[in-house]
This record gives structure tokens, sequence and C-alpha cells, in this order.
């Protein structure tokens, strides 16, 4: 089974074992968002962001750089 993290849009399995039965936290391997996850069945029950990764931020701040390195460029 797949997560779709509700952060980053990125997909990751699940571990086997969660297949099932799951109540708990996941953290997403790209932005490192902690995400709620019920899994019942083999169904996801619920899914919600519980702790925003810091990743989206940092990417922000490069784009902020490379844009403020764009200006000084053509000021000059
Ligand atoms: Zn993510």
């Amino acid at each position: 089974m797949q997560i779709t993290c509700l952060v980053c849009d990125q997909k990751f399995p699940l571990s086997e074992e969660l297949h099932e039965e799951f109540d708990g936290e996941v953290k997403c391997p790209k932005c490192g968002s902690r995400l709620h996850v019920a899994l019942k069945g083999g169904k996801i029950r619920r899914l919600r962001v519980k702790e925003e990764g810091t990743k989206k931020v940092e990417e922000l701040l490069e784009e902020l750089r490379r844009i403020h390195e764009g200006n000084s460029i053509t000021s000059n």
C-alpha cells in the first residue's frame, strides 16, 4: 500500500506489516512531514498532517536566494 504525503505529494510505501491494521505516525521520506495514518482492513481510514516537514521551507529559501542572486547580477 502506498501513502501519498499531504504536504509534498510524494508517494511512499508503508512497510509490509502495516498493511492491514495500523494507527500511528509515518514520516515522509521526501519532506520529513509527520503524517497520522489509520488503517483498518487494509484501507486508509484516516490520513492527516501531524507536523509539516521543514524541507519545503528550505526549498523556498533556496529559491529566494537564487532570485536575490539574479537581481544582484542584473543590477550591476
Ligand atoms: Zn512529504
